[in-house]
């Protein structure tokens, strides 16, 4: 760039009072962190397998069932290894034949690539859309398909898609039904869904739920809690840290099979009984859409920018994919990260001209209109 991106200093009354907008690992509220400091000598440093953590887990299971709606005989299920490690458990636990994967960017991409990879399992059936949009899924027989992969925001594009699907309906139904699991990783805590659509809605907590990495939360039905005993009876090999029968047994007791990171588990109980707190997940969902629509509706004025997802009903409320033109958004993130502003970065693997900007619900809907001010700032000195 010709000019160094140090040299454009952003006048602090512009600024967001909190520069992070990555999309994961997303900003962490510092309440969140000081209530963890505050747990520093009766938390931190103590048994998982005792009643001061299990106890915490119990709070964070709860939490989770109240802010989701969650029926009865829905299980709030937790391991470790992140969203990317239930894949690998459900591979082992929960599919039992053949997936239809809808991809639609990096993530389902590599969802798909694991079901396709295992030896134990079908091909699966893969259905595909133009980055920037999202495919539908197809009904088929569930002796043909068992498992429906979706996925609530794809991280990647900035794409969101509906969980009501009423075609899959009557495949849900009867003795064998074909189960739905959707990747909620950063939807889960800022889109609003209902739990009749889905069976398994699975999540890791370092995005929408502004904590940290490595935990993976399931929210399992009725339905999905039997098909993991029914392939736990099966004969299946099964690692036991992919063993999903494993994490049902443990988690019921407030526990994980092996040990936790205990402040992911703080920070994602303080960010649930935060969001409870406020209103529920309704609340948290309304502060995602102002930030993400200020931040279109900023685009949509700008000859330089404009949303890269044309479709209104596909834009995510969560992810903010935003192309520039004329502009280098190479440039203005370099920028943006010279005066603290970071993490604004397209994602590589979509090769476009673009920034993508976090609406989660922990980001002050402020702080994303302050954004938009930074960037017409640069823009004009670019
Ligand atoms: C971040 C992300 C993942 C991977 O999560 P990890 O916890 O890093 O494994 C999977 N799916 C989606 C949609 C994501 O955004």
């Amino acid at each position: 760039m010709a000019v160094s991106p140090s040299s454009i200093s952003i006048p602090a009354e512009l600024r967001p009072a909190d520069g992070r907008f990555g999309s994961g690992p997303s900003k962490v509220r510092p309440e969140a962190v000081k209530a963890l400091a505050a747990r520093a000598l009766d938390y931190m440093g103590t048994s998982h397998r005792r009643s001061g953590v299990r106890s915490v887990v119990g709070r964070l299971r709860a939490a989770m069932a109240e802010l989701f709606g969650l029926g009865d005989g829905w299980e709030v299920v937790l391991g470790n290894g992140g969203s990317t490690g239930f894949w690998d458990a459900a591979a082992f636990s929960l599919i039992e034949r053949r997936t239809q994967h809808l991809t639609f960017g990096e993530f389902s991409e590599k969802f798909s690539a694991v079901t396709a990879a295992a030896p134990h399992l079908e091909d699966p059936v893969v259905l595909t859309a133009p980055y920037g949009s999202h495919p539908v899924p197809e009904p088929a027989d569930h002796t043909e398909i068992d498992m429906y992969a979706l996925t609530h925001n794809e991280t990647s594009t900035g794409v969101a898609m509906p969980l009501s699907q009423p075609q899959l309906g009557p495949t849900r139904r009867g003795d064998a039904p074909a189960l739905v699991m959707v990747d909620a990783t950063s939807a889960a805590g800022a889109m609003t869904w209902d739990p009749a659509d889905v069976d398994c809605y699975y999540f890791a907590p370092q995005k929408a739920f502004a904590a940290d990495g490595g935990l993976w939360i399931a929210l399992c039905s009725p339905a999905a809690i039997e098909r993991i005993e029914r392939i736990d009876v099966s004969g299946r090999y099964k690692p036991a840290t992919l063993d999903l029968a494993i994490a049902v047994t443990n988690s019921r007791q407030d526990q994980t099979y092996n040990t936790p990171a205990l402040a992911t588990i703080l920070l994602t109980l303080e960010t649930a009984e935060w969001m409870l707190d406020g209103g529920g997940l309704a609340w948290a969902a309304s502060r995602s859409a102002a930030s993400s629509g200020t931040v279109y509706g900023w685009a949509a004025e700008r000859d330089f920018a404009s949303p890269f997802v044309s479709d209104l009903e596909m834009r995510s409320p969560v992810v903010c994919t935003i192309d520039f033109d004329g502009v280098s958004a190479d440039d203005m993130a370099a920028v943006l990260r010279a005066n603290d502003i970071v993490d604004t970065e397209g994602y590589r693997k979509l090769g476009r001209n673009q920034l993508r900007i976090a609406a989660f619900p922990a980001i002050e809907p402020d702080d994303a209109e302050a954004l938009t001010a930074c960037i017409d700032y640069i823009v004009e000195r670019l």
